[in-house]
């Protein structure tokens, strides 16, 4: 056995655990073993319960004398049991799990770990995690018990249904000893020798002795994925820059200056400086690799326009590529309506039935391209308009990765929303052009120190402006208490016309998330609240249709209040909608708030922010109340990372890019220290050849993230 080997050839593991294990991503015993703890229970105290204080969490081997299940009047289960150590009996209480009384028997010797409490006068643990004491437990050791779920810092781990923390502990207990020998370092020697030794990390992370040891390990393995993640966009910018343009763009500022002049608006100073960077970029020989920032509505796609036309003028063709079929609409209408004027040809793809685009085709684009003939050119399997030509500008969802479509001449590749594209496709999209300039776009905003390492090979711009006029929303922490004085602001407002969002955290209801607000259970509640007005439901798990017919039926104003989760976040415009409450909002980031926000005040109308949370902590208030004065989303993000850790802002999903378990982007040391070490290694040895081990593990973590 060996790091590579599938975890399906493992004993004991059968397709109904693989099945669970796929769901967290683990397929191998290296996933396995890197599968690292999220957090640990401090079970190390072991003591006596005659010495044990209230309050305290502690370890204790003793014997059962004693276990049963009692019914409750409510009919739940609770599980009884006297433990005695043979200092004092404990009485043990657990919850729901009837089970135990099959798992343990009066007599037993266990080893347990809980927090001890006082119930009716006995000295009592609830829920303590156990474990029988075998053979060689038997005698109570004086300083820290052995075992592996109890009497140590026990690791718990990232879980799925049916896949405890116990049962991953248990199996890499036993897989590490196998492996581990077998683990090579790929970090070169110069810095390997300043650091703990991997394999000693690895083992540590899992298993500590103490809370130094998973200080050193999580150091050591925080810092090999950040040196990692900035070796490799380091040395992709190296390589991209140095490859040269087959056909290197004419730029006139004639055409420019006609362009923008005949733009219905004067372009923000901040749009005009991005557009500077990127016309930069298109002068060189080498290719475009820029990412622009900037708030939803900060006009980043009229500054795509503008580059798309200039493209155009050299006679190549532009892939514009959405991530939701409606924001592909709403990108062909825009780009149509700016370029159609010069002769420019704008195609839309998105690959979906016929029907459903032309139905979506009908109620997007249509409507707001009144000026427009209305027609849209579906290209059904090779991208073409009316007449048979290929349009300059194909514009589509994933779509456009699909084989079937093979696009001439394509000299620029634009990416909207980017972090929503999952690993591989954008370099996908960018290989159906030879050497196209590539432009990203993202309303997420990045903060800098992240942005250096994780987009590391590209160049940065952002749009921190918004056009003039936009409005700033009102925005207040509701107590609870004043939730019906909110509903009736809400019913008088839409007395006047207006129209509201209400966000929830979840879809549905929630067994474990008790306290949280989902939003088909909330849908149902707000029907009876507001009996009068007409209410619809959005989420994330409709159909394209029904979405696309839901957020029409509110943009055309029969809906009177939307009720949604976060899918709104993207590709809802409803100039009209002036109030936005979002519940559970301690569940969301603050750039995230920020931006489901930026759904109103996009008219006319002065626009209002109700946020409630049921965490009523001074902290958490606190940082919500941030909003109330806080209005740059950059800001917000740049808060969220001190507050909360990377974590939240980048989970794996949302980053799109490079999967990280340890390594935080608030610990600017280390990034700075990271970056540090992978410029002077590729100053050295651009092509890392004296390196494999490294760009192996560099081809791993990049296939299909990054451009070879
Ligand atoms: P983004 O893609 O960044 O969300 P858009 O490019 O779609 O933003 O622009 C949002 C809206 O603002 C569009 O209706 C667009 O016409 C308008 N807009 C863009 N730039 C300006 C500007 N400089 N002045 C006024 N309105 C603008
Ligand atoms: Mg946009």
């Amino acid at each position: 056995m060996d790091l590579r080997t599938p975890l399906k050839q493992i004993t004991g593991i059968g397709p109904s655990l693989l099945y669970r294990l796929g769901r967290l991503n683990l397929n191998t015993v290296e996933d396995l073993i890197y599968h690292f703890p999220y957090r640990y229970d401090d079970f190390s105290n072991t003591t006596s319960a005659l010495e044990a204080q209230i309050g305290q969490t502690v370890t204790l081997q003793g014997e059962i004398w004693s276990i049963q299940n009692i019914f409750t009047r409510s009919r739940k289960i609770i599980t009884k049991a006297v433990f005695n150590d043979g200092t004092s009996p404990i009485e043990l209480t657990w919850f729901n799990s009837s089970w135990l009384t099959k798992q343990i028997q009066t007599g037993d010797r266990l080893q347990l770990s809980g927090k001890i409490s006082k119930y009716k006068n006995k000295l009592s643990i609830i829920a303590p995690k156990w474990e029988k004491l075998s053979a060689d437990l038997q005698t109570p050791q004086p300083t820290g018990a052995p075992g592996l779920h109890t009497g140590r810092l026990v690791p718990v781990y990232p879980e799925t249904e049916g896949l405890s923390s116990k049962w991953l502990r248990t199996k890499i207990d036993k897989l590490l000893p196998q492996v581990l020998s077998g683990i090579q370092d790929p970090l070169p020697d110069q810095i390997r020798d300043k650091m703990l030794p991997l394999t000693e990390a690895i083992q540590q992370v899992h298993f500590p002795k103490d809370w130094k040891e998973v200080e050193k390990a999580r150091e050591r393995l925080g810092f090999d994925e950040l040196f990692y993640v900035s070796l490799a966009t380091q040395k992709a910018r190296a390589e991209w820059s140095k490859k040269p343009l087959i056909k290197p763009l004419k730029i006139k500022r004639s055409d420019i200056k006609d362009f923008i002049s005949k733009l219905p608006f004067k372009l923000t100073s901040a749009q005009e400086k991005v557009l500077k960077d990127i016309l930069d970029d298109l002068k060189e020989n080498q290719p475009m690799n820029r990412l622009v920032q900037g708030e939803v509505g900060s006009g980043k796609t009229v500054v795509a326009a503008v580059i798309t036309y200039l493209v155009c003028k050299n006679n190549l063709r532009t892939l514009f590529m959405a991530p939701t079929e409606i924001l592909a609409f709403q990108h062909y209408d825009t780009l149509n309506k700016l370029l159609s004027p010069f002769g420019v040809k704008v195609g839309i793809y998105t690959g979906s039935k016929k029907f459903t685009s032309s139905v979506i085709a009908r109620n997007v684009a249509t409507k707001q391209s009144s000026n427009s003939n209305g027609k849209i050119a579906t290209l059904p399997s090779v991208a073409r308009n009316d007449n048979g030509k290929i349009p300059n500008i194909i514009v589509g969802t994933h779509a456009l990765l699909s084989e079937k479509l093979n696009i001439p001449n394509v000299g620029l590749i634009i990416v909207d929303e980017q972090q929503r594209f999952g690993v591989g496709q954008r370099t996908l999209l960018r290989s159906k052009a030879e050497i196209p300039h590539f432009l990203t776009m993202t309303a997420t905003p990045i903060p800098r120190t992240v942005a250096l390492t994780l987009y590391g090979d590209l160049d940065m711009s952002v749009i921190d402006e918004l056009p003039k006029g936009r409005q700033m929303v009102r925005t207040y922490v509701v107590p609870e208490k004043r939730r019906a004085d909110s509903y009736k602001f809400i019913a008088k407002k839409i007395g006047a016309g207006d129209q509201v969002y209400i966000i929830t955290p979840l879809i549905e209801a929630s067994e474990t998330l008790t306290s949280v607000k989902a939003a088909k259970v909330e849908f149902d509640k707000l029907k009876k609240v507001f009996p009068d007005l007409q209410l619809d439901l959005l989420h994330g798990k409709m159909k394209g249709s029904e979405k696309a017919k839901t957020i029409e039926n509110f943009r055309s104003g029969q809906t009177d209040i939307l009720v949604s989760t976060s899918v709104v976040e993207v590709g809802v415009d409803n100039p009209n909608a002036t109030i936005i409450i979002i519940e559970g909002a301690e569940r969301f980031g603050l750039a995230q708030l920020h931006q489901l926000r930026g759904r109103v005040g996009r008219g006319t109308k002065e626009s209002f922010c109700f946020l409630y949370t049921s965490n009523s902590s001074s902290d958490e208030q606190n940082r919500l109340k941030f909003l109330e004065t806080t209005f740059d989303g950059l800001k917000l993000a740049e808060l969220d990372l001190k507050i909360r850790g990377s974590g939240q802002i980048f989970g794996t999903a949302q980053s799109g890019r490079f999967e990280f378990k340890i390594a935080s982007f608030s610990n600017l040391t280390l990034l700075e220290k990271t970056k540090h070490e992978a410029e002077k290694l590729l100053a050295k040895d651009p092509a890392l050849d004296k390196y494999p081990l490294l760009k192996a593990k560099l081809q791993d973590i990049t296939s299909g993230v990054m451009p070879d």
